[in-house]
């Protein structure tokens, strides 16, 4: 039984679940009642490791009886070896990164590094691309109903279709500071680019002189297949924007660029809780996760499993089915909102990526037999009826 919403609580804005969540373990999920779901989204691209995973829960309590904060001019060991784990799986352009807490931040990073590395304003980025909700971020996401209450946004800022070199090509030129992309677009629906596309935008970035920044910060860490989905297309960016599931579910973001980019810059940029020891001892915790449990080869085997169950959907309910490992959407011809309801009655918690648009953005540590159930009640909820 699906209950009607709580009244408001005293939270502002967006309106919070019905759902009471107290407890996570793997990709279950616990609500003050008891019930156990299978998370097909619920953690958002940012508990790839599930929302409670046992090494992250030891780093970050270790850390904090050591060292849980420290103000910015002093190095801390924890902070060394987080940004040498990280950029040790980087190709070797990739040798400075600044920290934050957030994917919106990384990408207002993004954004300062590129103008203030080029001496040049414009940032062009994709139709149906979402960076954050920061007003920097914000101007470089495409949806109308996230920007319009909040105008006058930065100006700079242009949109062109993604996947179309030639739009590109036409409006990058020598006043751009920043080509802005997803690899894997996610909550714009889940467009993955295609390969002609990103080495468009390298070349055109290499003409130029604009700087090409990925932001990694839903598909990066394993959930494409690759530790970063750019591996898949050999297509490096000048900057790799990361966040959600880099510390393994504690908030924290990072701007990945070169040397080279750092010593053009002009001006500062910095943030009192970015890099703080607590983030930093979970990221280290996360990577080694995701190595251990080899977590790009699970993504990508259980991409496979979902592509074989949803090959067969029924086309009157279903558009298309896209992605890339665990990051799946699926395209329906009505609204969404009834068929999430009806999955959470299954014990399955998905999320939406626009009206249409069904998402699976599972923990990659998801065990193989709720995988293949949520896929199974999925089939279910979107077959009914039509066979
Ligand atoms: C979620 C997301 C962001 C924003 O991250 P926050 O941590 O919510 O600020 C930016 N870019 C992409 C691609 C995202 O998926």
């Amino acid at each position: 039984m699906i209950e009607p919403a709580p009244p408001a609580g005293p939270e502002f804005g967006e309106r919070a679940g019905r759902l009471a969540i107290v407890r996570a373990e793997g990709a279950h999920l616990f609500d003050d009642r008891g019930r156990r779901f299978v998370d097909l989204g619920a953690t958002h691209g940012a508990g790839s490791l599930g929302a409670a995973h046992p090494a992250i829960a030891a780093a970050v309590a270790a850390q904090a009886r050591e060292l849980l904060f420290l103000g910015s001019g002093y190095r801390t060991p924890v902070r060394t070896r987080f940004l040498e784990a990280l950029l040790a799986r980087l190709p070797p352009r990739f040798g400075r990164a600044f920290l934050s807490n957030s994917g919106t931040e990384a990408v207002e990073a993004a954004i300062k590094i590129a103008r203030g590395a080029t001496g040049r304003t414009k940032v062009v980025a994709a139709m149906r691309g979402f960076h954050g909700r920061t007003l920097g971020a914000l101007s470089a996401t495409w949806r109308r109903e996230l920007r319009e209450p909040f105008e006058p946004l930065v100006p700079g800022f242009e949109h062109v279709p993604f996947n179309d070199p030639g739009a590109l090509r036409a409006s990058v030129g020598s006043d751009t500071a920043m080509i802005l992309l997803e690899p894997v677009q996610g909550e714009g629906g889940v467009h993955v680019a295609t390969a002609e596309y990103l080495a468009a935008a390298r070349e055109v970035a290499d003409r130029t002189g604009a700087l090409l920044a990925f932001d990694e910060v839903q598909t990066g860490i394993a959930r494409t297949g690759r530790l970063f989905a750019f591996q898949r297309w050999g297509v490096e960016p000048d900057v790799l924007i990361l966040a959600k599931s880099l510390a393994g579910g504690v908030p924290i973001g990072a701007t990945v660029t070169s040397p080279e980019v750092e010593a053009r810059f002009r001006g500062s940029h910095h943030s009192t809780f970015g890099g703080n020891p607590l983030a930093c001892a979970a990221g280290v915790a996360a990577l080694e996760v995701v190595e251990r449990e080899r977590l790009a080869e699970r993504a990508e085997r259980l991409g496979t499993v979902a592509r074989k169950a949803l090959a067969d959907l029924p086309p009157e309910r279903v558009r298309e089915v896209r992605g890339l490992g665990l990051l799946i959407g699926i395209e329906l011809r009505a609204k969404v909102a009834p068929y999430l309801a009806a999955l959470e009655e299954r014990g399955f918690l998905a999320i939406p990526a626009g009206a249409t648009v069904l998402r699976l953005l599972p923990p990659l540590v998801v065990e193989e037999d709720d995988w293949s159930a949520g896929l199974e009640a999925i089939r279910e909820v979107l077959g009914h009826g039509a066979r």
